[in-house]
C-alpha cells in the first residue's frame, strides 16, 4: 500500500519566532488529534529546521523535511546546504525541484538528478517536484511535458532508489494563485504519470510510489482531490502556513 503524505510548504515565510509558533501548533494538534494514517511533513526555511525538529521530537509520523539540498556533498560552494547536514539532524524529506526554483533560480532537469542522487545517498526521501506552466496546459501538452521532466531528471536511477521517491504533481498555473486544478485533471495527470512510472520501473513499484497533488489546495477543496485514486496526498503551500488549515487537511483523508 502506497503512503499518504501530506507535505507544507512555508516557502521564504515565517521569523523565527513565528516558525517556532507555528511549528509547536501543529505538533499539538497532531497529538490531539492522533492523526495515524497520514504522515505529515513540514518543510520550513533551513533557519527554522533543527529547532523544529526539536519541537517535532518523535511525534509519530509528523517528519521534518527541507525545501532545497546542494547538488554536491560539500566544500567550497558558499551559501548551500547539503543532504548529509540536513540528515545529520533528523531531517527526513526534501522537496526538489519546486517550480519556483526552477524559474527563479534556473534548476534544469539535470541538475535535479544529482541533488536527488544527494538526496538519496543520504537517506531523505526526495518530494520530486513536476507540472507544467498555462501555455502548455492550453496548448494541450501538458502529459508530454510533464513525462518528459520524469524521464530527464529520474529515469538513470535504478528501481530499488526510484521506490524511495515521492512525486508532487504541481500545476504552475494553480500554484499560489488560488485557481486548482480540478480534481479529474489531477487524476488525469497522476494517472499518466503512474503509467509513465510503470513503463519504465514495472507496475508493482508504480503502484507503490506516493504522487502528491500541489497547487491551491486548502480544507475546502482537499477531500475531493484526496478522494481520486491516484491522489496520494498533497504538497502544501500557503494553507501550510495556518495550522489548522494544515492539520484540516490532513483529516481530509
Ligand atoms: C507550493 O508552493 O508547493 C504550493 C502548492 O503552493 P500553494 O498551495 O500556495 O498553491
Amino acid at each position: 500500500m502506497r503512503k499518504k503524505i501530506v507535505a507544507g510548504n512555508w516557502k521564504m515565510n515565517l521569523n523565527f519566532e513565528e516558525g517556532q509558533k507555528l511549528t509547536s501548533e501543529i505538533v499539538n494538534m497532531f497529538k490531539d488529534e492522533n492523526l495515524k494514517d497520514v504522515i505529515a511533513v513540514i518543510n520550513p526555511p533551513f533557519v527554522h529546521l533543527y529547532p523544529a525538529k526539536k519541537l517535532i521530537g518523535d511525534t509519530p509520523n509528523l517528519f521534518l523535511g527541507s525545501q532545497n539540498c546542494s547538488d554536491k556533498s560539500s566544500g567550497a560552494y558558499t551559501g548551500e546546504i547539503s543532504a548529509g547536514m540536513l540528515a545529520s539532524f533528523g531531517a527526513k524529506y526534501v522537496i526538489l525541484g519546486h517550480s519556483e526554483r526552477r524559474e527563479f533560480f534556473k534548476e534544469t532537469n539535470e541538475l535535479l538528478t544529482a541533488k536527488t542522487r544527494q538526496a538519496l545517498d543520504n537517506d531523505l526521501t526526495p518530494i520530486f517536484c513536476c507540472g507544467e506552466p498555462l501555455e502548455i496546459r492550453e496548448a494541450g501538452t501538458h502529459e508530454e511535458y510533464v513525462k518528459q521532466q520524469l524521464t530527464e531528471s529520474l529515469f538513470g536511477f535504478s528501481a530499488e532508489e526510484m521506490s524511495k521517491i515521492v512525486i508532487a504533481y504541481e500545476p504552475i498555473w494553480a500554484i499560489g494563485t488560488g485557481r486548482t486544478a480540478s480534481s479529474d485533471q489531477a487524476q488525469q495527470m497522476h494517472a499518466a504519470l503512474r503509467a509513465h512510472l510503470a513503463g519504465k520501473f514495472g507496475s508493482d513499484l508504480a503502484n507503490d510510489i506516493s504522487i502528491l497533488y500541489g497547487g491551491s489546495c486548502n480544507p475546502s477543496n482537499a477531500k475531493e482531490i484526496f478522494s481520486k485514486p491516484d491522489v496520494d496526498g498533497g504538497l502544501i503551500g500557503g494553507a501550510s502556513l495556518k495550522s489548522r488549515d494544515f492539520v484540516e487537511i490532513i483529516k481530509s483523508f
